[in-house]
């Protein structure tokens, strides 16, 4: 503790490096970020990356830029060292990604750094060890013009960080991420990231950002995507932005480059959110690449240590050309008509037949929560039609009690509604005498004293989630062969997820294979599924395990079987039937906590018809 009469002193200088040094490299992503856009501004036409341990042990740049003369070699890891701006003035005339002549400071405050370059043809470069910021002598070596950073042992001499730092699987997604993201603006350069010993991405030179994409998203996706320009004096925009059609909760891309560089902005992207958002659902996202030109006298790029983040001169003007441009962008492609029926219609509705939930609950025999020792249970009458068509299915019973009643709060629509459990206990049976769909979204079942609605998103979530344990557990399920593989094409972060799941993939009855490149092909999946939603269903599985919202859902198990619920299930807007009501109901009376969905939200909601004449003031 600090004592009271404690006098200041001017703290040692590695100490001064390791404080700075934290600022900018909070993780192995952030060297390597730092790390390309150096090689970037050197003008590369190649960039090549690899990575070992996460980062951790190995982070090694090559490029074939224009290279560090041999006198300026022993400068470059010193602080404020560079040689991009030379004046405060030039601060805002920034055009290359950096600026602050810190990285390499602080890169090789806190690791092993060697420093290989060469500025010439002659063949002939020089060499520069880094132990913990403390430099060695510039020893001459044999080398082509371009520069070589390689970075061993991260932390070494920062122990505390280290510790911070989350499991080297979510630092390789971050560094996947990363490089999907940075390798965009620059089709001209062949970039390649070998992590782990395997080549992850190689992405060749090219010719425009359209093929760059294409190289990480895949064709398919590009092909699909709307452009909108827009020229005004000083600024100029160009978006790809995906079809309404292909919107989703959770994008697969949301990237905006501002001069080329990286970064994220809430002016901005309000804009694209609400210059899209008459075309689709409140609750979908486009997937977007935006590259905006401002004249850098406009844009403040010194905001944020890793340059994350920038400020713009004047944000209304900002937001409202990018604003105009995407509406008028998107009117052009899309039609005005299409801005009229403005939800899309439920992924897998429609056409293709309907959806059958599965009713694999009902071959399950083991004790349900809540199951009353009187003996009496459930059944389900319908008008003529097998409930779910097995006859099981009277075996599951569920306690009322535990199913939240509407409350007075609940059914005012200004109050925060928090769902409350009834405070007597429910004892009587109960019968289901039929249902209906409401809004395309909702079940409501009348019961023997009462009504039932439940949210067919959220219940079939829940029978899915546990379906997905419990086939982990058992490493099978039922599976169909398809009669035609479906190709799916990958970008280099969501293939790794593919691969480090396999075995949970074949658990629940997917059969994922190689297919060249960054593509995987589906031979099978789950029996349950319709064939048009095999792809989709994977689809969202991966935005799903991206997101990082799910974090809280430590256990990967649970993780995995609650993003292949939440990508299977029925959605909102989905029309059922009176036998898959009925199944969908069945299965998820069986299920061990039919009550909740994954993520703690209800599945059903109760109303008495002692509540329901008490609202009528009967
Ligand atoms: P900054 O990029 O902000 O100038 P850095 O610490 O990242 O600061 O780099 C310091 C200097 O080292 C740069 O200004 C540049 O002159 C030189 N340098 C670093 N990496 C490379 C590279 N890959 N090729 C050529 N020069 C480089
Ligand atoms: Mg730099």
């Amino acid at each position: 503790m600090p004592q009271p009469n404690a006098r200041i002193k001017l703290l040692p200088q590695p100490v001064i490096e390791k404080i700075a040094a934290g600022e900018v490299i909070e993780r192995p992503a952030s060297v390597l970020k730092e790390l390309v856009e150096n090689s970037i501004d050197a003008r590369s036409t190649r960039i090549d990356i690899r990575i070992e341990d996460a980062g951790f042990s190995l982070i090694a740049i090559s490029d074939n830029g224009h290279g560090i003369v041999a006198d300026d070699v022993l400068s470059a890891p010193v602080r404020y060292a560079t040689s991009k701006i030379s004046s405060a003035d030039d601060l805002f005339s920034v055009t290359t990604m950096g600026f602050r002549g810190e990285a390499l400071a602080a890169v090789s405050a806190v690791s092993r750094t060697t420093i290989e370059s060469s500025a010439t043809t002659d063949g002939l470069g020089y060499r520069l060890d880094i132990e913990g910021g403390v430099s060695g002598t510039l020893v001459p070596v044999a080398r082509t013009q371009g520069t070589s950073i390689t970075v061993r042992d991260l932390f070494f001499n920062v122990p505390a960080r280290k510790k911070f730092m989350k499991s080297s699987r979510s630092e390789q997604m971050a560094i996947m991420r990363l490089v999907e993201q940075l390798v965009v603006p620059f089709p001209d350069v062949q970039f390649t990231l070998t992590l782990e010993g395997r080549v992850v991405l190689d992405a060749p030179r090219t010719h425009t950002v359209q093929e760059r994409v294409s190289q990480i998203g895949g064709h398919e996706f590009t092909r699909d995507l709307i452009e909108c320009t827009s020229e005004r004096p000083g600024m100029g925009m160009r978006l790809l932005v995906s079809r309404p059609a292909q919107a989703a909760a959770r994008p697969r891309f949301q990237n905006l480059y501002v001069n080329l560089r990286r970064v994220d902005n809430d002016s901005v992207s309000a804009a694209i959110r609400q210059g899209y958002s008459r075309f689709i659902a409140e609750f979908l996202r486009p997937s977007f690449f935006c590259f905006l030109d401002i004249d850098p006298t406009r844009v403040d790029v010194n905001v944020h240590p890793t340059k994350k983040t920038i400020r713009f001169d004047d944000d209304k003007s900002i937001f409202s050309f990018v604003y105009g441009a995407v509406q008028r962008g998107l009117t052009e492609h899309v039609g005005t008509s299409a801005a009229v029926h403005a939800v899309p219609q439920a992924p897998g509705a429609g056409h293709e037949g309907v959806f059958v939930p599965p009713v694999y609950e009902m071959r399950r025999e083991r004790p349900v929560a809540g199951v009353r020792e009187t003996g009496q249970v459930p059944t389900v009458v319908t008008a003529g039609i097998p409930a779910g068509g097995d006859a099981d299915a009277a075996q599951a019973p569920m306690h009322l009690s535990n199913i939240p009643a509407a409350s007075e709060k609940d059914l005012d629509p200004t109050s925060a509604s928090t769902l409350q459990f009834p405070e007597q206990v429910d004892d009587e049976p109960w019968t289901l005498i039929s249902c209906y769909q409401i809004h395309g979204s909702y079940i409501l079942a009348p019961i023997k004293n009462g009504i039932l609605l439940i949210d067919q998103h959220a219940a079939h979530e829940r029978i899915l989630y546990e379906q997905a344990l419990s086939d982990m557990d058992r490493g099978s399920s039922e599976s169909q062969q398809l009669l035609f593989p479906v190709v799916m094409e990958l970008s280099p972060a969501e293939r790794a997820i593919v691969d480090g799941a396999r075995k949970q993939f074949r658990a629940l009855g997917f059969d994922v294979q190689d297919f060249g490149g960054q593509s995987v092909s589906i031979s099978a999946m789950p029996g349950f599924m319709k064939h048009s939603s095999g792809e989709q269903a994977i689809r969202q599985m991966l935005e799903y395990l991206m997101s990082d919202g799910n974090a809280r859902m430590p256990d990967p198990r649970h993780r995995f079987a609650a993003a292949f619920a939440c990508g299977s299930a029925i959605k909102a807007g989905q029309k059922l039937d009176q036998e898959e009501m009925n199944a969908l109901l069945n299965s998820l009376f069986a299920a061990q906590n039919p009550y909740t969905c994954p993520h703690g939200r209800p599945t059903i909601i109760r109303m008495s018809l002692d509540e329901l004449a008490r609202r009528f003031l009967r």
